[in-house]
């Protein structure tokens, strides 16, 4: 006989720990709850290869609204996720994020700005002058403005994230299960159950696909066509002999990001769409040519107290991107009913996790989003054709 559990949330990683944690803390869910885990360890998953970076500039209202419920709920971590007197501490670092434009960057940059205001996001757009007095080590060559973030942005350690969710999860009877999800038993509309690599099988009322980079080769196990895929990133970490107290997390017009991380300074950068192309999940290779084609040479343009640097560190990890539209896939599955996508974060789910965990507790739970409305997150819209762009991927 399998284990019968109304809920198997397929990954633990920060979403699938943090769905866990809402169901199991909602009032009217009694259900046994079960994730299962291929890396317990979370080697290879993305949320400890993430940069931590949290902000409110997002282009899209519901994003934005996500960022909110981000900052409050990151306010309250302590009391919320406290297990036995013990309280995370996911430090927080407040150091904002500066977006900075172009000439030909600045009507898109106004635009967005007026949503950001619209949804009471505190972001300031500066000109050069504003630039210039906020940030006076910043070179302004090639600039218009920079949007900049001036309160709940900045950083957290995504670790302690994810494991203050998983902590909480399990004093709560969530059952975390070492195993890999192979395969699923369907009805013509309905999972009825999940099958693992080692040869066990669970019964399931519902389950969650939260398999981060892997979500759409778990889709695919039900013959769902989630456009989910792997997209290495490399980040290096490096040490310009000055820590810079206050510096905040800064994206060039180019995509070069950059931000402190204790006396060093990490960075990256995205490549163009074009240039991104498909790789095994397994491929963690550093790309140390683009560090010096790419990066350094933008970062030492920017703020010439980069010209001189020593690499000390750097890894790679996989941005779980969503090739439809660049933002995330959250609800059921139109015809499979019982099956949930929290899927396709395109670089910003750890930011996204508690908004994204509350969200589809909701779904299973009530039917229906009961605090943030993210109907235009259905999967539907991957079938009709109708993308939901967020323009503010790094
Ligand atoms: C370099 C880099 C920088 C980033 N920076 C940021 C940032 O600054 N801010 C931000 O918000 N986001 C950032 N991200 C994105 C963020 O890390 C991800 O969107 C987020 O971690 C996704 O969480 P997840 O739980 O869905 O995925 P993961 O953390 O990858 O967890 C998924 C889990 O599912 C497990 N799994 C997969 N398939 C199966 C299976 N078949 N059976 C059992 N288990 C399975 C995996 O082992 C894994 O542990 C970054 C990502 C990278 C790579």
């Amino acid at each position: 006989m399998p284990d019968l559990y109304d809920v198997v949330i397929v990954g633990g990683g920060v979403v699938g720990s943090a769905t866990a944690y809402f169901l199991a803390t909602r009032p009217d869910f009694n259900g046994r709850i079960a994730v299962v885990e291929r890396d317990s360890a979370y080697e290879f998953a993305s949320t400890p290869r993430s940069c931590g970076g949290v902000r409110q500039q997002f282009t899209t209202p519901e994003n934005i609204r996500i960022s909110q419920f981000t900052a409050s709920f990151l306010a309250e971590i302590g009391d919320l996720l406290e297990v036995g007197g013990d309280r995370p501490d996911v430090s927080f670092r407040k150091n904002g994020y500066l977006f900075l434009g172009t000439e030909a960057m600045l009507p898109a940059m106004q635009q967005i700005n007026e949503i950001q205001r619209r949804e009471n996001a505190p972001v300031a757009l500066l000109d050069r002058n504003g630039l210039a007095e906020r940030f006076p080590w910043l070179t302004l060559d090639g600039l218009a403005c920079g949007s900049f973030g001036t309160e709940e942005e900045g950083w957290i350690d995504p670790f302690a994230l994810l494991q203050a969710f998983r902590r909480k999860a399990k004093s709560l009877g969530v059952d975390y299960i070492d195993d890999e999800v192979v395969g699923f038993d369907r009805t013509a509309n309905k999972v009825a159950g999940v099958r693992l690599a080692s040869g066990g099988r669970l019964g399931s009322g519902a389950v969650v696909n939260a398999a981060g980079y892997r979500g759409g080769k778990v889709a695919a196990m039900v013959g769902a066509d989630l456009p989910v895929r792997p997209r290495k990133r490399s980040v290096f970490v490096v040490d310009i002999r000055q820590p810079l107290a206050d510096y905040p997390l800064l994206i060039d017009h180019t995509g070069v990001y950059w931000r402190p991380e204790g006396q060093f300074f990490i960075c990256g950068r995205s490549p163009d769409e074009d240039n991104d192309p498909e790789v095994e999940d397994d491929d963690f290779d550093v790309d140390h040519d683009w560090f010096e084609s790419e990066i350094w040479p933008i970062m030492a343009e920017r703020d010439p107290r980069f010209e001189s640097l020593k690499v000390v560190n750097s890894w790679a990890g996989q941005y779980d991107m969503n090739l439809f539209d660049h933002n995330a896939v959250i609800g059921p599955h139109p015809e499979i009913a019982n099956f949930f996508f929290a899927n396709g974060f395109s670089g910003h789910g750890l930011q996204q996790s508690p908004a994204v965990g509350r969200a589809v507790s909701e779904l299973i739970a009530a039917g229906r989003f009961e605090t943030l409305d993210l109907s235009v997150f259905h999967f539907e819209r991957i079938a009709a054709g109708k993308p939901f762009l967020e323009l503010a991927v790094v």
